[in-house]
């Protein structure tokens, strides 16, 4: 197609149209999309985002809990502008680097618990989780431990979309039709005391959790098992936040048996839950690696990080002769532009005391939330700070879920979007993970209109 004609398609046609018959979403449902195609947002600003149309909507998803310092931040758009012509990019492999790719190393193990000194770059989440793993097994390899391959993980986990972060995430409905390789992961019980507890106490809960999990590893045998993948608070599985010391106790068996604990803090870091780091500072679990990507650069730009500790750098940095590379790499691992709009964003995210203001709003926010469980059909609010999610029941007494044809989630979503507010729809549930700008205003505005949401699919279900 020649140059005139494009202009003319494009004259022609809506994007509503292009996007439809070109692109294919993430996590799409083909049939929904062929009626409805998609909403072509067009700006941001704050906590708020702009359609094609000019509509606001507060941002009550952060894009995908990523958003962290707010959309349309100048100094950030500065920062790129400079950098960019300054030097956008060049390979960093084997001997080459740059200032922002070294000074963001600095300041990731600076904000990184324990002895995570160390990072290599990606570009996302799952990028991180799947370096992890490679990286797991690299390691025990050369520790003459060549068994130690399989992965311990749990239902419901998130961990990413590439072929293995998508097996190492638990989420069963996902997996369909893609022949993952499951052999490598064993799937433990989600920590999900609202489903899971069952009769037992809160302890015994934990303690089943543990006890499972311990007798995995002796089924499957500790010289078998390369690690544990964790997200502290468990995000597109349901926000599920682990019970009482869950995370020490099984990061604790994770010592005991030689296992490397691997914290999954795309969502949970860089303060969603009013830490830069939730693992150590909130459950006092020092992980061997820490994973990080979103709310690194808050979504400006793809950039994700593998933090690995110093034991595992001494190991994997020894020089070998009869295989001297580590052969791991992407051409964008350390991108000049995305890792100084990282150290940007941080530098943003702490000289404005984000952390402070999430750790100041977020109860307020979990409580004002916390009373829509008033109504009959929100069976449980639950989440932290500024990741919170609500989980609809048809029945509140047993717990009964909509048939998923209701599409109940969906349908407070809609309600909430016509009245000004996106938040996520997963199954039962609503998502809501704003940007750390949500001030009293944004929290108030959007329990309103959650109220007014569900009130109208109550009536709707009539
Ligand atoms: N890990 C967690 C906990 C996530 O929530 C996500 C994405 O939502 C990922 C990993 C995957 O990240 P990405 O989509 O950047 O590959």
């Amino acid at each position: 197609m020649n140059m005139d004609s494009t202009n003319i398609k494009r004259q022609q046609k809506d994007y509503w149209t292009l996007d439809k018959q070109h692109v294919i979403h993430p996590y799409t449902n083909f049939e929904k999309f062929s009626d409805e195609g998609s909403v072509i947002y067009a700006k941001g600003k704050g906590h708020h985002i702009y359609d094609e149309q000019g509509r606001a909507y507060l941002d009550g998803i952060a894009g995908l809990w990523c958003v962290n310092i707010g959309h349309g931040n100048e100094e950030i758009a500065e920062t790129m502008a400079k950098q960019s012509q300054k030097l956008a990019y060049y390979n960093t492999f084997e001997d080459a680097s740059s200032k922002p790719m070294a000074e963001l190393g600095e300041k990731l193990a600076e904000i990184s618990p324990g002895a995570l000194n160390h990072v290599f770059y990606g570009t996302g989440g799952s990028m991180g989780n799947d370096t992890a793993v490679k990286i797991a097994h690299y390691y025990f390899n050369l520790l003459g431990k060549p068994n130690k391959k399989k992965i311990l993980s749990r239902d419901l986990a998130y961990h990413g979309s590439t072929y293995l972060a998508h097996a190492i995430t638990g989420i069963s409905s996902t997996h369909m039709s893609f022949d993952l390789p499951h052999q490598l992961v064993h799937y433990l019980t989600a920590p999900y005391t609202y489903r899971n507890q069952g009769d037992r106490t809160l302890e015994e809960f934990i303690d089943f959790l543990v006890d499972e999990m311990e007798e995995a590893i002796i089924k499957i045998g500790p010289d078998n098992i390369a690690m544990f993948f964790a997200e502290p608070i468990m995000g597109a599985g349901g926000v599920i936040v682990p019970p009482g010391d869950y995370h020490k106790r099984t990061h604790a068996l994770c010592k005991k048996y030689d296992i490397l604990y691997v914290s999954d803090e795309v969502v949970t870091a860089f303060g969603r839950l009013g830490k830069m780091v939730s693992s150590k500072y909130l459950f006092d679990v020092e992980p061997d690696m820490c994973v990080y990507a979103k709310g690194i650069s808050s979504g400006y730009i793809p950039l994700g990080a593998t933090m690995i500790s110093d034991q595992i750098h001494q190991v994997i940095s020894k020089p070998k002769k009869d295989n001297p590379y580590f052969s791991h790499g992407f051409t964008y691992s350390g991108h000049a532009l995305s890792c100084q709009v990282g150290l940007k964003n941080i530098e943003i995210l702490e000289r404005d005391n984000f952390c402070g203001h999430v750790s100041k709003w977020g109860p307020y926010f979990e409580e004002e939330l916390g009373k829509l469980s008033e109504y009959g059909i929100v069976g449980e609010v639950r989440g932290s700070h500024y990741m919170l999610a609500l989980e609809y029941v048809q029945n509140k007494e047993t717990k009964e879920s909509f048939a998923p044809e209701v599409n109940i989630g969906k349908r407070v979503y809609h309600h909430a979007k016509q009245l000004g507010l996106i938040i996520r729809p997963i199954g039962n549930l609503n998502v809501l993970s704003p940007p750390l700008t949500y001030d009293q205003k944004a929290i108030d505005n959007t329990i309103n209109i959650m109220r007014e949401s569900i009130e109208r699919t109550i009536k709707d279900l009539i």
